[in-house]
């Protein structure tokens, strides 16, 4: 959804609250709250602004809502079940128990976008956040904007990771980061090494392993000791799971979670889905990790050098804020707490990996993260103070969706 502020009364009357026109200079346009994303995070802050009359306008590089869901590889499933894949205020419309597909979910947001009349503007890749006389200044390619409050909505996974003697690799072998896999026809005959053995690199290794020979390469991050689309997780262990441990216990709130944290930040997640066994009983070889490449072919740490005609590099992504021209960053780390910049006022984060609990990266977490950042620019934000009797009418409108029976 591509909501230009002139395309909607309401929309109109909420986003832009101007923009300067010097003369021979750019014209900024002018917006009270930005939020950068408008992926689950940057829609959940959208919902919570918008409940509180605040205006905002949301902006997306990608051409469609939820085009990061769409762009994963065909065969995806989430690992949550429904019950746990809504946002505030709309449920995910599939049984509980059930597995979204990534497409579905893509569509679900993308309804939920449509559902509140949230004003997503797509297209639109901020190159550079930046702040000039306490207003922070946001570009994308050739045109500016102004804004008091800023979210930077999004998980720490924008950029691809890969390694850097990647680029020696023979150029005739098909290499691939996990984000622009989809499917193993991408892949030429002649073996797949699979780099990365967490929970991506499990389910392409698998999943190539039905047509050609793969090994799976890195170290083993365990398996949770159960099966989650099983009865007894489905009743029991999934929501004491997602719901107790890691949205309850594992927070910055508690002694447990502050300690867990810093693992939880560094180390990947155990295999969810795909089990050790599945992976033998399908012939995918587990080797050691693979540190160097020599006469065009990838080198294990056993010095063993593997003649393969793919590599899919499963080795996960950064966030990739170097857009951001913002002294916030102490050796390479975000200084926040709960995703509000102190020394940037009006700054705010919600999506990353451990935000403020275990769960706040995932669908089910995300959303109180954005309601504690929609607060925050509700603190200091003009239109918060007003009278709840003058709300804005996208408030109102939220208001008639939500009791209608969402
Ligand atoms: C393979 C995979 C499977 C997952 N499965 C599950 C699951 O089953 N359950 C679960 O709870 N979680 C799951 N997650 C974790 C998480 O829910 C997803 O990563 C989810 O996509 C995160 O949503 P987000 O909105 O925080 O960030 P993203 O989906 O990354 O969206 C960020 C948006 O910001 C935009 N953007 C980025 N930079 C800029 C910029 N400079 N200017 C403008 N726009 C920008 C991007 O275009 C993108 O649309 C999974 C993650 C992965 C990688």
């Amino acid at each position: 959804m591509s909501t230009q502020p002139s395309s909607s009364p309401v929309a109109s009357s909420l986003q832009a609250s101007g923009a300067d026109a010097v003369p021979g200079s750019r014209v900024a346009e002018r917006f009270e709250t930005v939020v950068i994303g408008g992926g689950q995070a940057g829609l959940a802050v959208g919902y919570h602004l918008a409940r509180r009359g605040l205006p905002f306008v949301i902006f997306d590089a990608h051409a469609r809502v939820a085009d990061s869901w769409r762009g994963r590889w065909v065969s995806l499933r989430l690992f949550t079940p429904a019950h746990y894949d809504g946002l505030p205020g709309m449920p995910f419309p599939a049984t509980a128990h059930a597995f979204p597909t990534k497409d579905e979910m893509a569509d679900y947001l993308e309804s939920y976008a449509a559902r509140f009349e949230l004003p997503v503007r797509t297209g639109i890749m901020v190159d550079r956040l930046s702040k000039q006389g306490g207003q922070f200044v946001l570009t994308a390619g050739d045109r500016d904007f102004e804004a008091q409050n800023v979210v930077v909505a999004m998980s720490n996974w924008q950029r691809p990771r890969i390694p850097s003697f990647a680029q020696d690799l023979d150029p005739g072998i098909v290499q691939l980061h996990s984000s622009a896999y989809r499917h193993p026809a991408q892949l030429r005959d002649g073996g797949v090494l699979v780099v990365g053995a967490a929970n991506s690199g499990a389910e392409i290794a698998l999943e190539v392993a039905h047509q050609q020979r793969v090994w799976l390469s890195g170290r083993d991050t365990g398996a949770v000791p159960f099966r989650i689309d099983s009865r007894v997780a489905q009743l029991f262990l999934v929501p004491v799971v997602l719901r107790v441990l890691f949205h309850r216990v594992l927070t910055i709130d508690t002694p447990i979670g502050r300690k867990l944290r810093p693992k939880l930040l560094s180390h990947s997640m155990p295999l969810l889905r795909v089990r050790r066994q599945d992976l033998a009983s399908a012939g995918v070889e587990r080797v050691p990790r693979v540190v160097a490449v020599r006469q065009g072919r990838p080198v294990l740490e056993d010095e063993r050098a593997l003649d393969v005609a793919n590599v899919i590099w499963c080795t996960g992504f950064e966030p990739g804020f170097s857009w951001i021209d913002l002294p916030i960053f102490g050796s390479g780390e975000l200084m926040h707490h709960r995703g509000i910049v102190a020394s940037e006022p009006g700054l705010h984060f919600v999506g990353l990996t451990f935000l403020y609990a275990a769960s706040s990266s995932m669908i089910h977490g995300v959303g109180r993260d954005a309601e504690y950042a929609a607060k925050s620019i509700a603190s200091v934000s003009r239109a918060g103070q007003r009278e709840p009797n003058v709300r804005s009418s996208r408030a109102k409108l939220l208001q008639r969706v939500i009791r209608a029976g969402v």
